[in-house]
């Protein structure tokens, strides 16, 4: 039990779910109304425009009441049929589960990967990156007969911090002339790293309810262009639940052909009033804000003298960081500690990097100083683990804060 932290709040320091502001829990204390009634036609047409804002779409989205998972599911499951091949990237664990459900769902997933070397962990150097968009363009313009279907790639690794150049995979595409449909996973992404579904050209774009949209988790995302929609018409992968012409016809009205999770989307049309409000900058004081945590978070890890997971500087995370252990040191039995003495969760090493890194989430109900009790609690559990620190982390991130501009009010 957790008896042994009777006051104060958890740290919830994971990269999603994340810390859930106590405007949205007020919100989701609402009663629950009936889904087919007229207050609920409103709440629908609320959410549903809130949230296309957030992906920056004039298209649909679909909101399941699913986790993340259930909505890679149904990307694929309205666009591909079965033995479809799709090219997918290996940029970490989370690109591998979606891999692996293509696979379970009968298409022919192909993976790619970073080729280069890399000095800490050669088995994983394609986990310590971005997507190399070049390697796309190169395999579809071998792909002559357009056998490849669908192209599909992680904006934010959640389990490395790195982050890829979504317009630069787009351009791949465009530049070898292929049909193939653009399908991206913003699941973390979404609301802290910038992200635009309609400018860069995505086919649909997954997300879910727990990371930046600052919800429990429960309800997730698909974003669709016409495109992905013509190509759900002749699509033969079995699909129901999953299917986006029902859906997409009743939230006409703001309905839902089943019953939706209400009170996540009294949540949602929270979460997208303090997201898109003027006062803070709108979206993009929110990229803003999740960057300028990244780079206090980071200044920290580099004076601490450990290595950063991202090992290009160009697509850090805005969301997490990924923090290398020393060889022989165990991550997970720092993340113990820091659990059990400072009552702070961080998230484990997924895969191929388990018990080589650990990592922090700044996204959610964060602010400067919340970033710094958990960043105390990273040293504090470092220093008791025996890790052997080059310098105070929690001195070189006060000292970048306190150097950055309060957040601007619009
Ligand atoms: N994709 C990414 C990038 C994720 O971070 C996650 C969850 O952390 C998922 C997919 C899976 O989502 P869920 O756990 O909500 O099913």
């Amino acid at each position: 039990t957790l008896d042994f932290h009777p006051t104060g709040r958890h740290f919830l320091q994971i990269p999603g779910p994340s810390p859930v502001p106590d405007r949205i829990l007020r919100a989701m204390s609402l009663p629950t109304i009936d889904h087919r009634g007229p207050e609920f036609g409103a709440l629908g047409l609320r959410v549903l425009k809130g949230i296309k804002q957030v992906f920056q779409t004039q298209h649909p989205v679909v909101i399941y009441p699913a986790s993340g998972t259930g909505a890679w599911e149904a990307a694929l499951a309205n666009t591909m049929s079965p033995g479809d091949h799709v090219l997918m990237y290996e940029t970490g664990h989370f690109a591998s589960l979606w891999k692996k459900m293509a696979t379970r769902l009968g298409l022919e997933a192909e993976f790619l990967a970073y080729r280069g070397g890399d000095d800490r962990m050669p088995e994983a150097a394609s986990w310590r990156r971005g997507v190399q968009a070049d390697l796309i363009e190169e395999r579809l313009r071998a792909d002559r007969q357009h056998s490849i279907k669908a192209v599909c790639v992680v904006h934010n690794e959640t389990s490395t911090g790195a982050t890829s150049d979504i317009l630069a995979v787009r351009r791949a595409i465009d530049a070898a002339k292929h049909p193939a449909l653009l399908m991206v996973d913003s699941i973390s992404g979404l609301a802290c790293a910038d992200y635009r579904h309609d400018e860069w050209g995505v086919d649909v774009t997954i997300s879910g309810s727990q990371k930046g949209l600052m919800l429990p988790p429960g309800i997730s995302f698909n974003a669709v262009s016409p495109k992905a929609l013509e190509a759900s018409r002749s699509a033969k992968l079995p699909k129901a639940f999953w299917a986006w012409d029902e859906i997409v016809e009743m939230n006409q009205g703001g309905y839902w052909p089943y019953t939706p999770n209400t009170n996540l989307l009294y949540g949602l049309a929270e979460a997208c009033d303090m997201l898109l409000a003027a006062e803070h900058g709108g979206l993009a004081g929110a990229f803003a804000r999740h960057g300028r945590w990244g780079e206090g978070v980071r200044a920290a890890v580099r004076a601490w003298g450990l290595d950063i997971q991202c090992a290009d500087p160009a697509v850090y995370s805005p969301v997490l960081t990924g923090v290398m252990m020393p060889d022989g040191v165990d991550a997970d039995a720092v993340r113990k500690i820091v659990y059990e003495r400072f009552d702070c969760s961080l998230g484990t090493g997924l895969g191929k990097v388990k018990g080589r890194m650990f990592r922090i989430g700044h996204l959610g109900d964060c602010n400067d100083l919340t970033l710094m009790a958990a960043l105390a609690g990273c040293e504090m559990g470092l220093k008791l683990a025996g890790v052997k620190l080059a310098g105070s982390g929690v001195q070189a991130a006060m000292e970048f804060f306190a150097s950055q501009p309060a957040p601007k009010a619009a």
